[in-house]
């Protein structure tokens, strides 16, 4: 049985007894319905909120992928031939086991990724939600029939692509694979999924999970591993029909230059700089509530994260005033406590990299407004030793400063004034990323003014961070391509097929055209 929250505190050593409790079989590849170890280089886990190892697994590597591979290229075979109606009701069967086990899989995705307990519970119940969305979709995916010159019937089928490959990063590994995985399965794909090295337990027990609710054998496979071994060898093996990546941008990039190679196309869901931007007519409690949940939730590990903050001159020392005192008031700690609002950097790497932007965005003549000691209860205890960084409101933070156009990926907000519409929308257009953003203003021709202008894939109005797996999701520009949720993401995992056949036998059915 799985222990509960309530009776454990975050590190290694819970790390290891709710992994061991919820998946006893270890980190390996998931296929065909059992977890087999890999033989490779040994990737070793952490906990982030003590930094204790409690796990280590070894990558698979090229014979780990070759083996899901096989399996998976017959488990499409099988699903695309699987009446919709059967795939449709497996998949709600998927949804409803993950909604009951919602609470087994926030609780092993928080501790073994440190993501506060309440986000994970969240997460979990979005990813239930996915796969009876898309279950929805699944016995509704149709062609067209076309009408032509002639007498022919012309007609379009929607069919998989075969094994859908997706790579996951470690942000929000159990939201990720749900995002990743529903709608390819439902469009009757195998998909084949890459968590990232660092947290892949919770995809392995969603797998787990799907396969008891009656997901046949090689449908869905899960390969931990390393992206410069199974992330290489699965972007480039031309048993693959297509690959859906969500991570960084210059990841991003070689993945879609080397499926390229061998003609695999790609969706890519990259990083964001995005802009929040209040004018003075806004509602300045509302705004002040909405930046902090807009970078600060998941300590900013969020690829939508509000991480610049636009703020109109008259208000600028009062609004970020406001924002740094509820910063300050907001729960750090052990991420297993329900009450937990923030919780530590997720890998160690990152770690490192949240710590040396600060330090550039300070060099660079921005100004900290908030908090520089731990809260007591983490500075003392046993989570001392964990990656802990305060939540930091950056003033001053112009156009020259490093943070205006780069990526940080922490709990780490820049703002700086300025004086006119036009030059709130310059300012959030001037970087290369285009994910999201969002406009806090009383005056509603503004509010859709700006929300025309900034180029990003999401744009909130008065709110921040709302997704739903309805709603299209995706990037402008270096925040990537293609759209990975909606109905329209069904298109993305199929193919287009026309069919021609001729209604009349009087006539040449041959026309003379080499195109
Ligand atoms: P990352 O790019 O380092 O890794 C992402 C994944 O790619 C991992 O699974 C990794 O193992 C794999 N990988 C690495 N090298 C590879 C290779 N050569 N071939 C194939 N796969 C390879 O990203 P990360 O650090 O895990 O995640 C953080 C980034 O993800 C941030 O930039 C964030 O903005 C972005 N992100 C974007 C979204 C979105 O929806 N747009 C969502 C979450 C995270």
């Amino acid at each position: 049985m799985t222990p509960t929250a309530a009776t454990m505190t975050s590190g290694g050593t819970t790390a290891r007894t709710v992994l061991e409790s919820v998946l006893p079989s270890g980190i390996g590849v998931f296929l065909d319905g059992g977890i087999h170890p890999g033989s490779g280089v040994q990737v070793t886990l952490t906990a982030a909120a003590t930094g204790e190892t409690f796990t280590s697994y070894a990558d698979p590597g090229r014979a780990g992928v070759d083996a899901a591979l096989a399996s998976s290229v017959a488990g499409a075979a099988h699903w695309a031939a699987t009446n919709p109606f059967e795939r449709a009701a497996i998949l709600r069967n998927v949804a409803r086991v993950v909604e009951e086990s919602a609470e087994e899989l926030a609780l092993l995705e928080s501790a073994t990724t440190g993501k506060p307990l309440r986000d994970a519970r969240a997460e979990a119940a979005k990813v239930a939600e996915m796969f009876g969305y898309y279950a929805g979709w699944a016995d509704k995916i149709t062609g067209q029939t076309i009408p032509v010159p002639g007498n022919w019937l012309t007609y379009t089928q929607r069919v998989p692509w075969g094994v859908v490959v997706a790579i996951t990063p470690w942000n929000a590994p159990l939201f990720t694979a749900g995002w990743n995985s529903a709608a390819p399965l439902a469009a009757g794909n195998a998909v084949v999924l890459k968590p990232s090295e660092f947290t892949p337990a919770s995809t392995l027990r969603l797998a787990q999970l799907a396969s008891q609710a009656g997901l046949p054998d090689g449908v869905f496979n899960v390969v931990p591993g390393l992206g410069s071994s199974v992330g290489a060898a699965l972007t480039t093996d031309q048993r693959v029909g297509k690959v859906s990546f969500i991570g960084s941008v210059p990841t991003g990039r070689r993945v879609a230059a080397a499926a390229a190679e061998v003609g695999i196309p790609t969706v890519l869901e990259l990083g964001g700089k995005s802009a929040n931007i209040v004018f003075a007519d806004a509602d300045l409690d509302r705004a002040a509530d909405g930046a902090i949940s807009a970078i600060f939730s998941g300590a900013g590990q969020s690829c939508v994260a509000g991480s610049r903050l636009l703020v109109q001159r008259s208000i600028y020392e009062d609004f970020l005033q406001r924002v740094a005192e509820r910063a300050g008031k907001l729960q750090l700690g052990d991420p297993l406590q329900p009450t937990t609002e923030v919780g530590p950097i997720i890998t160690a790497p990152q770690y490192q990299a949240v710590s040396a932007r600060i330090r550039d965005g300070l060099a660079d003549g921005a100004d900290l407004r908030t908090g520089t000691a731990l809260p007591a209860a983490i500075a003392s205890g046993p989570l001392a030793t964990g990656r802990w960084i305060l939540p930091t409101l950056l003033a001053g933070v112009g156009p020259d400063n490093i943070l205006e156009t780069t990526e940080v990926f922490g709990p780490v907000v820049g703002a700086d004034a300025f004086d006119t519409e036009e030059e709130a929308i310059r300012r959030a257009n001037g970087t290369r990323f285009g994910l999201a953003g969002a406009v806090w203003t009383d005056n509603v021709s503004r509010a859709h003014h700006v929300a025309g202008a900034v180029k990003a894939g999401t744009f909130w109005i008065n709110s921040y961070k709302t997704i739903h797996v309805a709603v299209p999701f995706g990037g402008f520009g270096d925040s990537g391509h293609g759209r990975s949720s909606g109905p329209g993401v069904l298109d993305e995992y199929t193919q287009t097929k026309a069919v021609w056949v001729p209604t009349q036998a009087s006539g040449s059915p041959f026309p003379s055209l080499s195109y």
